[in-house]
């Protein structure tokens, strides 16, 4: 019985991995120039795309130019060198979560764009939505798509402008 807390540890702290990843691949290479491609992918696409006073469309816009299936490569490398290191079960929750996880990034870093989306009606998403739309506005906070206290622990969390904190 002491499996099942051990394997949901395992799951969430792969994605504690994947959102930190997220958030630190986001700010040094989609911001910086070094970044290269990645980084004039990130502008010249997803930020221009979606700038002040045009933040949402009416369906996704930027299949072209989008980075997200790169971070694949490095992804599937790390999860296979696991394998000869973990015990099945946790690599089996470590995968799924590493899918699951990878999958909700780039949902939910579409789903932001798209007006009218049905999860809006949830407040928590709402939240998300804003604090992501502040990365747009302030291209140097909230670099993170899910988990934005890694930018309060990064300390490059900015609050949307509408509120005090
Ligand atoms: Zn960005
Ligand atoms: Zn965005």
């Amino acid at each position: 019985m002491w499996q099942a807390p051990l394997l949901a540890a395992t799951a969430i702290g792969t994605h504690l991995v994947m959102s930190a990843s997220q958030t630190l691949l986001h700010r040094w290479m989609g911001h910086r120039s070094w970044g290269g491609r990645f980084f004039r992918n990130h502008i010249d696409f997803h930020h221009h795309l979606y700038a002040r006073g045009h933040l949402t469309s009416a369906v996704y816009r930027g299949e072209e130019g989008n980075n997200t299936p790169f971070f694949l490569i490095p992804t599937l490398l790390v999860a296979g060198g696991l394998f000869f290191v973990l015990p099945l079960g946790m690599f089996l929750a470590m995968a799924l979560a590493a899918v699951v996880s990878f999958r909700a990034h780039v949902y939910f870093d579409k789903v932001y764009h798209v007006a009218g989306s049905p999860l809006e009606r949830f407040a928590w998403f709402r939240r998300k939505q804003r604090m992501h739309f502040v990365h747009h506005l302030h291209a140097n906070t909230n670099f993170a798509v899910i988990d934005f206290f890694w930018d309060r622990l990064f300390g490059t969390y900015r609050a949307p402008d509408d509120e005090s904190r």
